[in-house]
């Protein structure tokens, strides 16, 4: 699940890899796991938009796949015969299913359902890593050949169609989208339906289901990413957020037997999901996409056993005495979700330009991200961006390659106080972009949301210039996401950090016992990805030593 898709499929570069054939000793081992089910020829397998029994592995016969069938042709995309086996990632988590499998003559097959597939990864672990190498690999197939999932239909480039396709994309999430404007597709079935432009845009759901301009909630719950949360059950571990830190600390709390789930109001990945290329992140020196990272850590929660619902924003931490829960999380949606221990990981938010009309602009031409969604709005024309830390550093070199021209407004001195070497000397060498030391935007101007004048001042001589721009990018800096913590008694520093380790208590832990904070949201953190992945890792240790001193004080109140 890569931000910047390669040319190249990666049908035709690691159809091995994708399909791997398992041979006798491997169907022995993973014989335990499932149960062996036979389908008369024609019978449906999987069906796209259904939750799926799980994975098929084939003993007889063939399974044939199919994708497509709303806007296009439904095409065969695969067929399984003995040795090969059906399903992708949304098994690993009992999603529903992308694509429609059915046999194509007598099949027998071992049907692994999810919770037995993740004690097959964990388990066996040459034979869980070929597999899940195959179901992260056919993800990406799905996610290119864009054949699969919703369909989007709606006016490219606006402010609601942009947030819809940003949310799938960043959830890694297979879509199609169809401009409205443009597509004869789009518009015949836009008639079929009887749809008004003040609906747009819609989306078609693969269970049939439409959606007027839905929000990323409703769309997430109708293609089957966020699920109802049980208000009985009590987690060990109630995370919010799934940047790095939320996301470090939910695979080694699940991988350590503790029940975790973990929350997050956006998509998972947080900030560094933003990021276009990270290069100095342990172990990868060629570098990788923030969302590509980012992808890998959220399917290894989830391998783990993780519960992750994506949109659920936290309103409050309240106490509890349901059974053992100590804490209870107010969500968003009116949900309760009942907790032993709570870890805040809800990092920082983008910070926003101080000009009166922004807004008018935001979602559509003034961005705080730049990924391949922004870019197909802005490729081959002049774009500004503001800011010099490190994320803006990425983004400068990301949209360069794809930009006219780049204008890179700066309110310091240089671009060497607030950014890394590597990225200052990339920049120097790219003859598209002009940097305007000591410079800040002061003005948009445009026509019904379509920005296409930004102004510029100097700092110094108080001089302005405005230039034919339609597109801005910001990088200013981030805020702690602490708002949504008011009225549930944790501490907080001036600037809206969380205070952690007082009085010789452990670290991360908060003001509140059984409360802990990692990540770029706690008070004196390195804002990094290693420290925050660091961070989520390290205050499991301290979950265990709580979550044994809270049984044990319960034991003894029992007795
Ligand atoms: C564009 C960009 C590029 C970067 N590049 C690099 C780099 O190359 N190298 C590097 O080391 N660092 C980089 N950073 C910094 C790095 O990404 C952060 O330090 C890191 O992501 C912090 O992780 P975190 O998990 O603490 O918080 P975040 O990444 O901020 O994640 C917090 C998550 O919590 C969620 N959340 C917030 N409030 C709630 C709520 N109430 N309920 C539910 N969910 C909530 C948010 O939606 C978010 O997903 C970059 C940052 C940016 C913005």
């Amino acid at each position: 699940m890569s931000d910047t898709l390669p040319s190249k499929s990666v049908l035709d570069t690691r159809r091995e890899q994708m399909f791997p054939q398992m041979d006798a000793h491997d169907i022995a081992r993973i014989r335990r796991f499932g149960t062996v089910r036979r389908f008369a020829p024609g019978a449906s397998i999987m069906k796209a938009g259904e939750v799926a029994e799980g994975l098929a592995f084939v003993l007889e016969g063939v399974i044939d796949v199919r994708q497509g069938g709303a806007v296009s042709r439904r095409e065969s995309i695969t067929q399984h015969g003995p040795g090969s086996f059906l399903g992708e990632l949304a098994q690993l988590s009992g999603r529903p299913a992308l694509v429609d499998a059915q046999a194509e003559n007598e099949v027998e097959a071992i049907v692994v359902p999810p919770r037995r597939l993740r004690d097959i990864l964990v388990q066996e672990a040459e034979l869980g890593e070929r597999i899940m190498r195959a179901l992260i690999l056919r993800r990406v197939g799905l996610l290119q050949a864009g054949q699969t999932g919703p369909i989007l239909i709606g006016p490219f480039g606006t402010v609601d169609m942009l947030r819809l396709e940003n949310f799938l994309t960043r959830n890694g999430h297979p879509h199609r989208s169809l401009d409205s404007n443009t597509d004869p597709c789009g518009q015949t079935l836009l008639k079929q339906f009887t749809i008004q432009p003040e609906h747009l845009p819609i989306v078609l759901c693969p269970d049939g289901e439409i959606l007027r301009n839905p929000s990323e909630s409703d769309l997430a719950r109708c293609i089957g990413l966020l699920r109802a949360i049980d208000p009985e059950q009590i987690f060990d571990a109630a995370i919010v957020g799934a940047g790095p830190a939320g996301l470090a600390c939910a695979v080694y709390a699940a991988s350590e037997g503790l029940s975790t789930l973990v929350l997050d109001c956006r998509s998972f990945g947080g900030q560094a999901g933003a990021s276009s290329r990270i290069e100095n992140y342990l172990g990868f020196p060629t570098g990788i996409s923030g969302l590509a990272l980012m992808a890998r850590a959220y399917n290894q929660a989830q391998k783990f056993g993780a519960e992750i619902a994506i949109p659920d924003e936290a309103r409050l931490v309240a106490d509890d005495q349901v059974g053992d829960a100590r804490f209870h999380l107010q969500l968003g949606n009116g949900e309760l979700v009942r907790a032993r221990s709570v870890v805040v990981a809800s990092g920082a938010r983008y910070r926003r330009l101080a000009i009166d009309n922004l807004s008018d602009y935001e979602g559509s031409c003034v961005h705080y991200w730049a990924s391949a969604v922004e870019t197909r709005l802005c490729a081959g024309q002049e774009v500004a961006l503001t800011g010099a830390g490190n994320s803006a550093g990425q983004a400068v070199v990301f949209l360069a390659a794809k930009v006219k021209k780049l204008w890179m407004v700066v309110r310091g001195h240089s671009l060497e106080a607030t950014m890394s070497q590597y990225l200052v000397d990339r920049i120097r060498a790219l003859p598209n972009v002009e940097v305007l030391l000591r410079h800040e935007i002061c003005g948009l101007d445009g026509v019904d949301g379509s920005l296409n004048k930004v102004t510029v001042r100097n700092r110094d001589s108080g001089e302005t210039q405005t230039c034919d721009i339609g597109h801005v990018f910001s990088f200013i800096g981030a805020d702690p996401n602490t708002d949504w913590l008011a009225g549930s008694g944790i501490e907080l520093d001036d600037n809206g950090f969380i205070v952690t380790g007082r009085n010789g208590d452990h670290l991360l832990a908060t003001s509140r016992y059984g409360v802990f904070a990692v990540g770029d949201v706690r008070c004196g953190s390195v804002k990094r990805v290693a420290a925050a992945v660091g961070e989520g890792s390290t205050v499991v240790s301290a979950l265990h030593a709580y979550l044994a001193k809270q049984r044990a004080m319960l034991a003894e109140a029992a007795e």
